[in-house]
């Protein structure tokens, strides 16, 4: 019988296992104004995506002479492993994702660093959910749907997403199909401006306590995940504080819009000249003096040192580096894990030497 050669058991292939792939694009789906969704598959056929849902990757945008790196989160599920897709909205003055609409097309490869990201149902498992997004912050939320709706269709979901109108409504119609197939699903959306002629059944205005208890009544039983611009991220962690939620148990968000790490400063908290330190970067063949409260990925810069980094704040996981030797001051904001921590790595973007240093790069 003759074989279609795209076609490959899951056990004639191997999982996606390197810390960095080329991935070449085979699709782009409009999904809403200014938001595209682009499908990648491996460069090699024999590659399957193994990842969390919700996790993230980021990519390596060739946008001018030097590369731009963005981080997306991957929106589709890997219960569906041959391909992975991100989905990514444009802001007015965006560079790196407005090159993706404007440049990246199927055939064309790029590559990609991680999966990374902790934000995942998997690492908090309950018997029922609570999905909250807003605009892009939908898309971990839909990973986890979509893999829930194809590991176990009865898990019990509820999923409230705000968008500014019904047209932005990333996803809509899926989820509307989800609600109708997965016995547990509860769908609500929350829009803030309407046209006077439109149709619409869902709510309107912003999200607050009364339209999260109208929406979901048993919210305080809930694991809850939260992802969207952190103004929205603030209103709907009021609201749980004030119904008395366990926020230190049941709460997990996830931010896409970095906190820029606290100015460097030349002394300690003492008063005193911070010491100076050497950063040797082995790879490289480099040892600098570092800066008093300089990042070890400023210094790497200074010195010509490559180290990817694409938030610089923490959050994305790009610019990990293992440190051979010496003590550092990291103010991470969860881009690494406890794992990877007592492996000896750091992120060079928000880790100041505290002694003579040695990192792997
Ligand atoms: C863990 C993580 C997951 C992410 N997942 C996604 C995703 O699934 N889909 C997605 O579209 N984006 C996601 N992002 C955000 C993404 O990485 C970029 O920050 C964002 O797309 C802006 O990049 P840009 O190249 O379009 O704009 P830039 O050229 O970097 O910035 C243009 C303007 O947009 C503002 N801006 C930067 N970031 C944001 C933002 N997140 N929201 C609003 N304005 C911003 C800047 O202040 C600037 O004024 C994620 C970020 C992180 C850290």
């Amino acid at each position: 019988m003759v074989r279609n050669p795209l076609f490959k058991h899951i056990d004639e292939m191997v999982p996606w296992n390197a810390r960095e792939h080329m991935l070449e694009c085979v699709a782009w789906t409009p999904e809403a104004p200014d938001v595209m969704t682009f499908t990648f598959r491996a460069e090699h056929e024999h590659i399957w995506f193994r990842y969390l849902p919700g996790q993230y990757i980021t990519l390596e945008l060739p946008v001018g002479p030097e590369p731009l790196l963005r981080t997306y989160t991957i929106s589709s599920s890997p219960s569906r492993p041959f391909t992975i897709a991100v989905t990514v909205k444009a802001q007015k003055d965006s560079i790196g994702t407005r090159w993706m609409f404007e440049n990246l097309h199927p055939g064309m490869k790029i590559r990609a660093i991680g999966p990374l990201g902790d934000f995942s149902y998997v690492k908090h498992p309950a018997d029922k959910y609570l999905f909250i997004s807003a605009g892009s912050g939908i898309t971990p939320m839909m990973a986890m749907t979509r893999d829930l709706g194809d590991r176990d269709p009865d898990t019990d979901i509820a999923f409230i997403h705000c968008a500014r109108s019904p047209n932005d409504i990333i996803f809509r119609w899926e989820l509307e199909y989800k609600a109708r197939y997965m016995p547990f699903f509860n769908l609500g959306f929350i829009v803030s401006e309407l046209e006077r002629t439109q149709l619409w059944s869902g709510l309107k205005g912003f999200i607050d306590r009364a339209k999260i208890g109208l929406l979901v009544p048993d919210f305080l039983e809930r694991q809850v995940f939260c992802c969207g611009p952190e103004p929205f991220m603030a209103t709907v962690r009021e609201s749980l504080i004030s119904s008395s939620f366990d926020m230190e148990n049941q709460y997990f968000e996830e931010t896409f819009t970095p906190e820029l790490p606290p100015p460097t400063v030349g002394v300690g908290d003492s008063g005193e000249a911070e010491k100076l330190f050497t950063i040797a970067f082995a790879e490289a063949g480099v040892r600098v003096e570092a800066e008093p409260g300089f990042t070890i990925l400023q210094m790497a810069r200074s010195a010509g040192v490559r180290i990817p980094a694409a938030c610089e704040s923490g959050i994305c996981g790009t610019c990990r580096v293992k440190c051979r030797s010496g003590k550092v001051d990291m103010q991470h904001n969860g881009g690494i894990l406890d794992d990877e921590m007592d492996d000896g790595y750091i992120l060079a973007c928000c880790s100041r030497p505290l002694s003579d240093v040695e990192v792997e790069a």
